[in-house]
C-alpha cells in the first residue's frame, strides 16, 4: 500500500514536470513563466491594491489607519444608509484589477476565480457566520448567451463550496434587459436597474440573510436594486461581497 502511494506520487510529480516543460505555466497578465504553485508573477502580484487595515464597518472602504477598536464609518455611510446592510471587497478597483476582472468576464479566464475567491474569503470573513444563502447578481439571459457564463455565478459557486453555505442561481433573476452601467452617473445607474430583478415565486426567503456576489461595486446601484427586491420578499439582511470596489473621493 505504502509502495503504491509513493509510486503514484512519483508518477504525478514527473508527469507535472513534463507538462510544465512542454507548456510552462505563465502569468496571466505579463506572460512571464511562473511556478505551478503561483497564480501570477511576483511583479504583477505587487501591483494589486488589497483593501486591508482600517475599513468602514458598513461599506468596507479603506479608512486612515487607526488603533480604535470601535466600528468605524466612512463619510458616505454616515450621510446615507444603503438598502443592503454591509458590503466588503477584496481589492481597490483600479487599472490593474479592472484588467484582471475583464479577463474573467470576457476572456474565458474562469480559472482566475480561484485567485479572486481566495481574497474575497479574506475580505468577507465577518459576513459568513450570519449568511444563510449565497446569490450571484444575475445576468439577463440575452447577455449570458453572448458571454457564455455569468462571472458572478462562477465566483459565487466556488465561494459557496469553500465556505460550505447554500448557493442558488434561480432565487433572484433579471426580468428586464438593462444597458451596461458603465459611464453612467449614480442617478442614471439607479434608473437603469430599477425593477430589473425579481424573486422566483417558488422560493421562500423570509427571514434569510443573503450574501450577494458581484465582480465590482461601483455606486452600489445594482446591489441596492437586488437588496430592495430581496428585502421586499422578506430577507432579513443583505450583504454584498465583490472582487473590487470603486473608491470615490
Ligand atoms: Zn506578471
Ligand atoms: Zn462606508
Amino acid at each position: 500500500m505504502q509502495n503504491t502511494s509513493s509510486f503514484i506520487r512519483f508518477i504525478k510529480k514527473h508527469l507535472f514536470e513534463a507538462i510544465d516543460f512542454v507548456f510552462p505555466p505563465q502569468c496571466p497578465y505579463c506572460n512571464q513563466i511562473i511556478h505551478r504553485s503561483q497564480i501570477m508573477c511576483d511583479d504583477c502580484f505587487k501591483q494589486i491594491h488589497f483593501i486591508t487595515g482600517s475599513k468602514c464597518h458598513r461599506c468596507g472602504r479603506p479608512l486612515p489607519l487607526t488603533d480604535s477598536e470601535e466600528k468605524l464609518l466612512c463619510p458616505n455611510c454616515i450621510a446615507k444608509r444603503k438598502i443592503y446592510d454591509l458590503s466588503r471587497s477584496a481589492f481597490v478597483y483600479d487599472s490593474f484589477s479592472r484588467n484582471a476582472i475583464l479577463k474573467l468576464k470576457h476572456a474565458d479566464r474562469t480559472d482566475l476565480r480561484h485567485f479572486f475567491v481566495q481574497y474575497m474569503i479574506r475580505a468577507g470573513a465577518d459576513l459568513f457566520e450570519k449568511t444563510d444563502l449565497i446569490i450571484p447578481v444575475p445576468l439577463h439571459w440575452k447577455r449570458r448567451l453572448t458571454r457564455k457564463y455569468n462571472q458572478s455565478s462562477v465566483l459565487a459557486e466556488l465561494l459557496a463550496k469553500k465556505i460550505k453555505k447554500p448557493y442558488s442561481t434561480t432565487v433572484l433573476t433579471r426580468q428586464r434587459f438593462t444597458r451596461s452601467q458603465a459611464f453612467k452617473n449614480n442617478q442614471k445607474r439607479k434608473e437603469n436597474v430599477k425593477n430589473a430583478f425579481c424573486i422566483n415565486p417558488n422560493y421562500d426567503i423570509k427571514g434569510l440573510s443573503v450574501l450577494l456576489i458581484d465582480d465590482v461595486l461601483t455606486t452600489g446601484a445594482t446591489a441596492e436594486a437586488c437588496a430592495k427586491i430581496l428585502k421586499q420578499n422578506g430577507a432579513k439582511a443583505v450583504y454584498v461581497l465583490t472582487i473590487a470596489q470603486v473608491i470615490q473621493n
